[in-house]
Parts: structure tokens; C-alpha cells; sequence
């Protein structure tokens, strides 16, 4: 199969002072995919696509967009990409068509304004003000003024930070429908579900470095657990009690709650009633469940994506 590679980095690097932000990311994504840069609050996410859509300056590496340099040739990458910041301020008194009129009105060519106003769901508040729309529509509103040129490649920082499910789930059903048109999609995210849901492909940063690059399956297969056990205890007890029993993988452990790691479930919760005998454990709330990309993050770095 033909494939064309929208997006290629290489060794991207930023220094905040002494601080390393970004420490050599590498990837590539090709045309029509969703890629998701997965990490917790201040992995480095943002300042990976700020350097890509060419609002910071990268201290070392390279970057391409539909083959253009990001630093050489930041005019043609302008007119290729689209860019919804984190950050997007809207001119809340202006009215959503307005403000789309606004924004076509500074590129040579644009897509049809009605069309995209229907794309994105704000055909009834088209006439609105900004100020009046909810957290949804204001992302969604943010999306159609990236898409206003007709970008091949849109980049969503967090799009669905703050939102409620519903809005959640709409906003979704709109980054596939830009995968389904050919547009390539990297989004940054720290909701693991959203990750599995939308992206062809995952890179999971921490601290700054790429610590893993795959697809959701097999980002998950890798783990070579495939079951959790999750339980409660009166007090909280020792790692070792449960890195020594048979079948388990890794355990992770939060004051009294307990995540155990197995590909063998059956041994497991055998050699886990053994352990809660020998050290008179009182279990509760045991579940037992698959792993899930949560799972991945936690095995990779030992902490779970939210406490980070
Ligand atoms: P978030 O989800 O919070 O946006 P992130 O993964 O996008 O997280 P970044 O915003 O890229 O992370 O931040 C990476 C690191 O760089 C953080 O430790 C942050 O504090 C630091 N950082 C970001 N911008 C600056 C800056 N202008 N000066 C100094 N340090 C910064």
C-alpha cells in the first residue's frame, strides 16, 4: 500500500533554561492518520506541537510537514496545517459567523463557511455570540476556524479538556469524520480512553521522552499482563508481599488499594488468597478486569497517568 508521511521528526529537542522539556522525540505519521500524543500534565506535549506549528523554536532536531521544514520553510507550513491551541482565545463578542467570515477573510482560499458551520454542529448558533456558547461548541467552533483553509494536517491540543461526556463524544465523532476526509490528525491528550477510542497510533510521552510508539492493540498486547486485580485493605501493605506471588507481573500500590498485573489470572487470585492468609489480609471491593492503555502507562513508568 501507497503511504505518504505527513509528519516526520527527528531528534526534536527544547531546553527551558536548564530544564529539558523535550528530550529527542521521533516519529512520523502518515496522511489520513490520527495520532495521539498521550502523557500526563506537563510531559511535554504541548511544547512538542508548539515547535512543530512553528511557535517555538526547536534547540536541537528537524521537523517536516507535508515535506516542508518547520523552520526553513514556516510559510508553506502555515498554509498546510491547522493548529487548535490549548490556549485559543476567541473574540467572545463577535458572533460564531462572523468570526469564521473574519478568519476566511485572511487566507487565499478557504472552504465553503455554511458547510463547515454544518460540519461542525453550530448551524443553530450560527447568529450566536461567542460569549454565549457552552465549553463544546466553543472547542468545536475552535476546530472549524483551524479547518478555514482547508488544512491537510490539523493539530488539536487537548480538545476535549473540561468537557462533559456527551460534548466529549461529539467532538470525537468530528476529529474521525477529519480522518475520513483524508486529513491528518495529531492530538494531544491525557484521557486514555479518548486515545484508544480515535488514534491509528499512540506515542506515550513522560518527562519529556517518546516511551513508547504503537497502536492502541498493541500497546496493550505488549503488556504482557492481559488482567488486573484491583482490591482494597484494612492497611496498606508491603509491595513484596505481591511481587513474590506466582503469576504476577507488577503491582502497583496506593495507600490501600492494591493493582496486581497477570497474564495468568487463575494462579494469581490462587496465590493472592495464600498471601492474604499468610499476612492476615482483609480483601475488599476485589475486581478483576482487562488491561487497558492505563495499565500500559502504569507498567511503563510506574505511575499512574493522573497522579503524575
Ligand atoms: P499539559 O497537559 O499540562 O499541557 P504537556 O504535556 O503539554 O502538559 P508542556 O506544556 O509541554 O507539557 O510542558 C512540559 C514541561 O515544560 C513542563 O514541566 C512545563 O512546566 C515546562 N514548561 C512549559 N513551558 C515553559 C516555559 N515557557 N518556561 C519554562 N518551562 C516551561
Amino acid at each position: 500500500m501507497h503511504t505518504e508521511v505527513m509528519v516526520d521528526v527527528k531528534g526534536l529537542v527544547k531546553r527551558y533554561g536548564s530544564f529539558t522539556a523535550v528530550k529527542g522525540v521521533e516519529f512520523q505519521v502518515e496522511k489520513g492518520e490520527i495520532f495521539g500524543l498521550l502523557g500526563p500534565n506537563g510531559a511535554g506535549k504541548t511544547t512538542t506541537i508548539e515547535m512543530l506549528v512553528g511557535l517555538r523554536k526547536p534547540d536541537e532536531g528537524t521537523a517536516s510537514l507535508a515535506g516542508f521544514d518547520v523552520r526553513k520553510q514556516v510559510n508553506k507550513v502555515k498554509e498546510v496545517i491547522g493548529v487548535q491551541l490549548q490556549s485559543t482565545s476567541l473574540f467572545e463578542l463577535l458572533k460564531v459567523e462572523e468570526i469564521l467570515h473574519l478568519y476566511a477573510s485572511f487566507y487565499p482560499k478557504n472552504v465553503d463557511i455554511n458547510e463547515l458551520i454544518e460540519d461542525m454542529l453550530l448551524t443553530e448558533k450560527r447568529n450566536d455570540r461567542i460569549k454565549g456558547l457552552s465549553g463544546g461548541q466553543k472547542q468545536r467552533l475552535a476546530i472549524a476556524l483551524a479547518l478555514i483553509h482547508d488544512p491537510n494536517i490539523v493539530f488539536l491540543d487537548e480538545p476535549t479538556t473540561g468537557l462533559d461526556p456527551q460534548a466529549r463524544r461529539t467532538l470525537w465523532d468530528i476529529v474521525i469524520r477529519l480522518k475520513e476526509r483524508g486529513k491528518t490528525v495529531i492530538l494531544s491528550t491525557h484521557y486514555m480512553d479518548e486515545a484508544h477510542v480515535l488514534c491509528d497510533r499512540i506515542g506515550i510521552m513522560d518527562q519529556g521522552e517518546l516511551i513508547a510508539l504503537d497502536t492502541p492493540t498493541n500497546l496493550v498486547k505488549k503488556l504482557q499482563s492481559t488482567s488486573t486485580v484491583e482490591f482494597h485493605l484494612a492497611n496498606p501493605p508491603k509491595k513484596e508481599w505481591f511481587l513474590e506471588m506466582d503469576g504476577v507481573e507488577e503491582a502497583s500500590i496506593k495507600d490501600t488499594f492494591v493493582q496486581l498485573y497477570t497474564d495468568n489470572l487463575q494462579q494469581a487470585l490462587t496465590s493472592l488468597i495464600q498471601v492474604s492468609t499468610e499476612h492476615h489480609l482483609k480483601i475488599e471491593d476485589l475486581q478483576t478486569r482487562l488491561a487497558t492503555l492505563e495499565d500500559v502507562f502504569i507498567h511503563m513508568t510506574g505511575r499512574s497517568i493522573r497522579e503524575s
